[in-house]
């Protein structure tokens, strides 16, 4: 049996960074560009975006979001209308100034983000009250210039959903800003399995032109904070400044309360690094594009008799919901295939061979724990069945142990330091609230302010800067 792939992978306690280039690179999820900073994501790497994509857009819709598309270019003179948004990305952004040999008489930036555009268009679209709410949401790529490439975590160009909302009222806006961030808590945690914290960030975390910013945040398998994804109320700031006007139920002009929310490609960062192990990928089986990859083992004599078997399996799985693929290339061994499925995730393996087929079952094989089980042949769809559960249940409690065992409690910035210096994970701490220590304990230990969990303010605990009690308890993380 050839162990060639798995000894392709550096072994996580290693190098971590390494490990997970390794996964992408070797899963063919994704491949370096011949561009600065972007990736190509590759067929197995797009199929789980597409699963993603499939989840949270039903999830948008049943809220009553429709999708739409914007231009990819925004002319200067919109774009820069919002000062705190264009001063955040201003570094970042990339332009358009020539139309083949003739310079244009108007700069236009590449999107890094759609709020001025779309801002743009809310304005021509809503005049009434009753034109509210207006729920949009588009999926496309946006470009933020990036110095370092990170496949998925942070490439310049990526993809990703934004939503954006209009509404009456400020309660209404933040009433979507809010209920927008647990349908993608709720989508993580179910489908993903991986556990997030939600809660708000801190105002120097915030989202450029945000009046506030909430957020999921998980913890990778290295102890670091990945934000998972953002939700803003925007207040009526960009509404003020694109003339987003309505004629309200008093007959006067209003402004309207807006929000803005978005994941992106970086969640399959985030399964990755949740729950891959030194093998490869590990997929949870609702996310997963195949759930199961059926495996013949035959030799010549034997090779009809095992290849019909195996299709009909397949078709049987197939017909019962699962989403099964069945193996059949002649050129490589069972073993070498065994390690392939390993390698991308696949969360059940299922063997048939000769002498399966004589005692009338199939072996099955869990990508999350290795343990093999011989299933009888007519109780393998409603093993299937049980077994996927117990892989994605099985899943989530091992992230969310994994944070647990990873969180601790400090009170000086000492105590962070460390806990960063011993092992990283998340801090517990009381802030204060003020910028300064928020910026001192950032300097000092390299961590920032994640997020202050919706449930934060029983017993918040002293601030690890100034000593004072703490406005908040709040969790302090090294981030990607
Ligand atoms: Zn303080």
């Amino acid at each position: 049996m050839s162990n060639k792939f798995v000894e392709a992978i550096t072994p996580r306690e290693e190098n971590f960074s390494r490990w997970y280039t390794d996964v992408v690179l070797k899963a063919q999820l994704a491949d370096y560009a011949p561009i600065r900073g972007c990736i190509v994501v590759r067929p197995p790497g797009f199929a789980i975006w597409e699963a993603i994509q499939s989840g949270l857009d039903r999830r948008f819709k049943e809220t009553g979001v429709e999708n739409a598309y914007f231009p990819l270019l925004i002319p200067e003179s919109i774009f820069t209308r919002e000062a705190e948004h264009i001063e955040g990305f201003a570094p970042e952004v990339p332009w358009v100034t020539h139309a083949g040999t003739e310079e244009l008489p108007e700069r236009l930036a590449i999107r890094p983000s759609s709020e001025t555009i779309i801002g743009t268009m809310f304005a021509r679209w809503i005049q009434s009250y009753r034109d509210l709410p207006m729920l949009v949401n588009q999926w496309c790529s946006v470009l933020r210039w990036e110095k370092a490439t990170h496949p998925f975590l942070r490439t310049s160009e990526f993809l990703w959903q934004e939503g954006h909302t209009c509404h009456e009222t400020e309660e209404e806006a933040r009433e979507r800003a809010v209920q927008m961030l647990h349908i993608y808590r709720e989508f993580l945690e179910d489908v993903l399995a991986i556990p997030v914290i939600s809660g708000v960030k801190s105002d120097r975390e915030k989202f450029a032109g945000a009046v506030d910013t909430y957020t999921v945040e998980a913890m990778m398998q290295d102890g670091r904070a990945l934000q998972a994804g953002t939700s803003h109320y925007l207040g009526d700031g960009f509404a003020r400044v694109l003339d987003i006007q309505f004629l309200g139920r008093k007959g006067e002009l209003e402004y309207v309360h807006q929000s803005s929310w978005g994941v992106s490609h970086r969640l399959i960062g985030a399964l990755i690094m949740v729950h891959g192990d030194d093998r490869g990928l590990v997929l949870p089986p609702r996310v997963a594009p195949n759930q199961g990859v059926i495996v013949p083992i035959y030799r010549d004599d034997s090779r009809d008799r095992v290849l019909g078997e195996a299709r009909a399996l397949r078709e049987e799985l197939a017909e019962a919901g699962f989403r099964i693929h069945l193996d059949e290339r002649e050129e490589y061994t069972p073993g070498w295939k065994f390690n392939e499925w390993e390698m991308r995730g696949v969360p059940i393996r299922i063997e048939l061979g000769p002498r399966d087929l004589d005692s009338d079952q199939v072996m099955l094989i869990r990508r999350d724990t290795g343990e093999k089980e011989p299933v009888a042949r007519d109780a393998l769809a409603d093993r299937t069945t049980d077994l996927l559960e117990e892989i994605q249940s099985g899943l989530y409690r091992r992230a969310l142990a994994f944070r647990k065992e990873n969180t601790y409690a400090a009170s000086s910035v000492e105590e962070i330091i460390e806990i960063m210096g011993r092992k990283r994970g998340f801090v517990e701490a009381g802030w204060c609230g003020n910028d300064a220590c928020e910026v001192e304990i950032k300097e000092k230990t390299g961590t920032t302010i994640r997020c202050i969990p919706f449930d934060s303010t029983e017993d918040p605990g002293v601030c690890p800067a100034c000593g004072e009690s703490g406005e908040y308890r709040v969790i302090f993380a090294r981030a990607y």
